[in-house]
């Protein structure tokens, strides 16, 4: 693998000013990526679109799990500058920080890590315990702000490009991912080359490639968090069940991904 031009870009470019105060050229925007990448059929192709098409900083926003390690392979595979971020919660298995390590020199790129603000953090846990996030939804929706929501907007902050890794088919809640939308909260445009792609196309993907991915993986974890909130499943059981498994499936998400609606979709 060639070493990647990817490094991390902080500031607002002059283009993401652009798509910045014309949010209607932002949605104009989206709507054209959503259509280009439905039609192309490959994501190195799809990560190409977004980087010709995005006036101003594209950002990725990895968890190392194996959709993102897919994109992050994609993303180097294209030689192109993209700025790829991690968000350390403070509470990831030793795994998962083996993963990002690997990752840096199997594609010779820094993976920029953002941490949550300290002071946050110390507030939070002397309010509500170390272990405080099991109490009620509300306390772990508190420790998901403030581990991952704040830095998430903070790592954003002058983007004009947002890629995930989402896919359609990894819970009901994400049945409905676009390729590309606006972003209102964010006010940039969000973007998912793999939204269609089914498990056993990433699974074929990432064996092609010999994808580092965490070793979790192959122990029963499809979906990984952080480490006192992400069990392993069981046959048969939703890849997201080993996700924050103590609550009931409606409200399980940590706040990084809104979800879509159907008629809010594009694709
Ligand atoms: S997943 Fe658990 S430990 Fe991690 S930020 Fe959310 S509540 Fe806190």
């Amino acid at each position: 693998m060639t070493k990647a031009n990817v490094r991390a870009r902080a500031g607002r470019s002059a283009g993401a000013e652009a798509v910045h105060s014309e949010p209607a050229a932002g949605e104009e925007l989206a709507r054209q990526l959503d259509q280009t990448l439905s039609e192309l059929d490959s994501l190195e192709k799809r990560l190409l679109a977004i980087a010709d098409a995005i006036p101003g900083r594209v950002t990725f926003s990895t968890s190392l799990g194996l959709e993102d390690q897919a994109v992050l392979h994609g993303i180097a595979a294209t030689e192109r500058t993209f700025d790829v971020f991690t968000l350390d919660t403070g509470r990831h298995f030793p795994e998962t920080l083996e993963t990002l390590d690997a990752s840096e020199l199997r594609y010779g790129l820094k993976v920029r890590v953002v941490f949550p603000d300290a002071a946050d953090v110390e507030l939070l846990v002397a309010r509500d315990g170390i272990m405080g996030f099991r109490q009620s939804i509300e306390a772990r929706k508190a420790c998901c702000e403030v581990r991952k929501v704040r830095p998430l907007n903070k790592a954003l902050a002058g983007a004009a490009g947002w890629i995930t890794g989402l896919r359609r088919d990894q819970s009901s809640g994400r049945a409905h991912v676009p390729f590309a939308t606006w972003d209102g909260e964010h006010q940039l445009v969000k973007l998912n080359p793999i939204a269609d792609w089914s498990l056993e196309k990433l699974e074929a993907y990432i064996e092609e490639h010999a994808v580092p991915v965490n070793p979790l993986h192959a122990r029963g974890f499809p979906s990984i968090g952080c480490q006192p909130c992400t069990r392993a499943i069981r046959p048969g059981e939703d890849i997201r069940a080993g996700r924050w498994w103590w609550e009931n499936e409606d409200g399980k998400e940590c706040g990084l991904h809104n979800r879509p609606k159907p008629k809010e979709a594009h694709a």
